[in-house]
């Protein structure tokens, strides 16, 4: 029986594990085109089978790019995406553009982006999301993701550990009077278990072995199934994301999301009084980068955006949350600088 039939809010349509199962599937399209990138594209191009119609090459999420890549593309039955998260984003757009089903062949886990409603593009720098599909078939092939670097498909435990500090802060809203859209608990406590089997499958994803994969996959699939349905991602989006969106902001370069919101987990569980030390022994039990030397940021780096975290979270608007509520002082930031890794 498959997990889809528990989870009526998953965004996929089927769902199938298994090793070697993208192997011989192109026959299985029609007449199809591919968006991908080289990488993923020269190890699945040898093993798909009947080759598609045509490839889309995916530079970047850029709307002027994807406008004039989709009128390129000829005429199809179906779209497969094959690579991480620019590739799947790609093959939204032409699913959604066209209206045609959606087959995605993540060969890697580190973002949701195989299994998100969203179809997300830059526009003048800027993200905007300008659709939502929901994939016909999703393939998780073991094989294909193992051979992606491990500490990568480990990033994608970020957007799940984010629930830790995520959760707190939409119950403290709550608690404060300052959550319009409502709270939810039993939300919230069904996200937080998924901290805790993450936690308990923690050899087997720090191994990346079949069932180390399946885990993360099928958290993804369940936090769609909790957030979906109230219209938000507050369970899993809060106070570590905006650290993190605020260190992007200030670096202006791409971070390795996962590893960034990890470091947004451990400083924002610290500032919330949060169980710090719990939540950064699961992150080190999974082997997930969260350092700031490891997400290649200096001292300074770390203490300018703490220090400007409030004016860059009042200014986009966001969540209420321990932000607002908790002055960042200048101890805390000396004090939590001395616990991390430059
Ligand atoms: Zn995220």
């Amino acid at each position: 029986m498959s997990i889809l039939e528990h989870l009526p809010h998953a965004n996929v349509k089927r769902l199938e594990f298994g090793r070697g199962i993208a192997n011989d599937v192109g026959a299985q399209f029609g007449r199809y085109v591919v968006a991908t990138m080289s990488i993923p594209w020269n190890v699945v191009s040898q093993r798909i089978g009947k080759p598609p119609a045509h490839v889309i090459d995916v530079p970047d999420m850029d709307l002027e790019n994807a406008i004039a890549l989709e009128a390129n593309t000829p005429p199809c039955d179906t779209v497969v995406a094959v690579g991480g998260g620019q590739s799947m984003d790609m093959g939204k757009y032409i699913a959604w553009k066209r209206g045609i089903p959606l087959v995605n062949i993540p060969t890697i886990v580190s973002t949701n982006a195989y299994v998100t409603q969203a179809v997300g593009v830059r526009n003048r720098g800027k993200v905007e999301y300008i659709g939502e599909v929901t994939p016909e078939l999703v393939l998780i092939d073991y094989d294909l993701i193992r051979a992606a670097p491990p500490a990568l498909n480990i990033a994608g435990c970020g957007d799940i550990l984010s629930i830790h500090t995520a959760s707190f802060d939409w119950q403290l809203a709550h608690t404060a009077g300052q959550e319009p859209r409502g709270y939810v608990h039993a939300a919230v406590e069904r996200a937080r278990a998924l901290v805790q089997r993450l936690d308990e499958s923690a050899s087997d994803i720090r191994a990346l072995s079949d069932d180390g994969i399946r885990a993360i996959v099928e958290c993804y699939l369940e936090i769609n199934d909790i957030c979906i349905p109230l219209g938000h991602y507050r369970a899993e989006e809060g106070p570590e994301h905006f650290f993190a969106y605020n260190v992007e902001y200030l670096a202006r370069r791409t971070f390795v999301h996962g590893w960034l919101v990890g470091l947004g987990i451990q400083l924002m569980s610290r500032l919330q009084d949060n169980n710090p030390g719990e939540i950064v022994a699961i992150m080190d039990r999974l082997d997930l980068p969260h350092s700031p030397r490891a997400n290649h940021l200096t001292r300074e780096d770390v203490v300018q955006a703490l220090e400007t975290l409030r004016a860059r979270t009042l200014a986009d608007e966001r969540w209420y949350g321990i932000i607002n509520q908790r002055d960042i002082t200048p101890e805390f930031i000396e004090q939590v600088a001395g616990e991390l890794e430059f």
